[in-house]
């Protein structure tokens, strides 16, 4: 008897479905769905940007862009709830423009409870999204589907990974990690919390790709505390530091350094000023670390001064590119100051960040970027081959499902699972229909998948 896919995309309670619409293939806009007797479970709901010189087969050129929602805004009512792991972009960014779609309730810890109600007050948008907090490692059902959400460690606070508990089986979804064992904020990895999944029959991990092309174990945030200590200890004149406002524990690094150097921290950029709000109002920021208002750092002698700015990644509108060309309200930067990139450069901005450097050599300013720098300045949020293979042996899943990355990261991550003992792996991308149980197979192609602008 030839299997064929049901043609209503409708899945029985025997089955578990696990279906990419977003960040499969790619990185960024992430959406996931879970289908599991008829009913559909969302998570994540992130957005991309545009980047002309990482063609896609998509047409849209819009800057902010999102997975195209059509296949489950047109069963919208078969869609249980929507959860989100964590608060970047890529994984919430979408979420204010598309609920309109979905209409069902939203689930996610305190911290990206407060990013979404900030994203949603800034942009006017629709204010009757039902969000649900539940606490970091708590527990919550929605339809058929049991969730123990499982506290990680990533680069912004409350990381969630997920156990997806359904009649027909269980899905252990990682969402973003690394195994950070001194975060700069949060609580440090736990193996056992991964370790106990193993005695517990996890049909499929469905498990971040980001960095499989990477040997050994990434860095911990407080070896870059470190490191970061080192280069600006030796400084006298100004310094800049340019990174991921999300990245609160980095911001806490910078303001203990300036500290101890007798500098003062101010935060240029909007971005980052709504995010250490954010972690303020969640009690992320400690108290012992003072902010002084921007406007004020023009008046400091230089060897006073250090300043976290965004625009690591040369965006023209950004506080960085207005510090390049002397456009900044609030400060003039001088020979001999130093701009650190505490960032990686992402592929496809080399031309906007090294017309950025130009600007700011052309002012005598020094630059440093975290690929050129004796001292580490930046770390990754993401595992390295080490660290995958470490929680494939834990939480020994029958299934692995590599996500969040392109075609090569995702095959490095298969070959990672295989010799940790994984039995199957499963590879594809957005659209395709991986079933999980009863019978594990991928239907490629099952649902089309695309992108869709997203007004800003
Ligand atoms: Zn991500
Ligand atoms: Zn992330």
């Amino acid at each position: 008897m030839t299997v064929r896919l049901p043609a209503d995309l409708l899945p029985g309670p025997n089955d578990l479905w696990f279906l990419p619409l977003g960040g499969c293939g790619e990185i960024g806009m992430n959406l996931n769905l879970y289908g599991h007797d008829s009913r559909w479970l969302m998570v994540d709901c992130g957005v991309t940007f545009y980047n002309p010189l990482q063609p896609t087969a998509s047409p849209i050129t819009a800057e902010v862009q999102a997975a195209d929602p059509t296949f489950i805004a047109k069963r919208k009512e078969l869609l249980a709830g929507i959860i989100i792991t964590h608060a970047h972009e890529d994984h919430i960014g979408a979420l204010p423009f598309l609920w309109p779609r979905f209409g069902c309730p939203v689930y996610c810890t305190p911290f990206a409870a407060e990013i979404l109600r900030r994203k949603i007050a800034n942009s006017g948008l629709s204010q009757d999204m039902p969000i649900i907090e539940i606490p970091p490692g708590g527990t919550c059902n929605i339809g058929p589907f049991s969730i123990n959400w499982l506290n990680i460690t990533h680069s912004i606070p409350e990381p969630q990974a997920l156990l997806i508990s359904t009649a027909a089986g269980k899905v252990f979804h990682t969402a973003d990690w690394k195994i950070d064992k001194a975060p700069m904020t949060g609580r440090p990895f736990k193996p056992q919390v991964f370790k106990r999944l193993a005695g517990q029959d996890i049909t499929a991990m469905v498990c971040d790709s980001t960095n499989a092309l990477k040997p050994g174990f990434s860095e911990s945030e407080t070896a870059c505390y470190q490191g970061l200590y080192q280069v600006i200890s030796a400084e006298k004149q100004r310094v800049v530091v340019s990174g991921f406002s999300s990245n609160i524990g980095r911001l806490i690094s910078l303001g203990h350094i300036a500290r101890r150097t007798g500098r003062y921290l101010a935060l240029f950029g909007r971005a980052m000023e709504n995010m250490v709000g954010a972690a303020r109002a969640c009690g992320y920021w400690p108290d012992d670390i003072p902010l002084i208002e921007p406007s004020h750092v023009g008046y400091l002698p230089a060897n006073e001064v250090l300043v976290v700015a965004t625009g690591s990644q040369g965006e023209s509108r950004a506080a960085l590119s207005r510090l390049a060309q002397h456009r900044h309200p609030h400060l003039l930067l001088e020979e001999n100051d130093l701009v650190l990139f505490s960032a990686i450069l992402i592929p496809g901005n080399e031309m906007l960040v090294s017309r950025l450097i130009a600007q700011l050599n052309m002012l005598k300013v020094r630059t440093l970027q975290s690929a050129d720098s004796a001292e580490l300045i930046h770390v990754s949020g993401h595992p390295n081959q080490g660290e995958l293979d470490l929680l494939y042996r834990y939480v020994q899943p029958a299934i692995a499902v590599p996500v969040h990355g392109e075609a090569a990261h995702i095959q490095a991550n298969a070959g990672v699972a295989r010799a940790a003992g994984v039995p199957q792996q499963f590879t594809g991308q957005n659209g395709d229909l991986f079933v999980l149980a009863p019978q594990p197979r991928v239907w490629p192609q099952a649902v089309t998948a695309g992108r869709i602008a997203v007004e800003h």
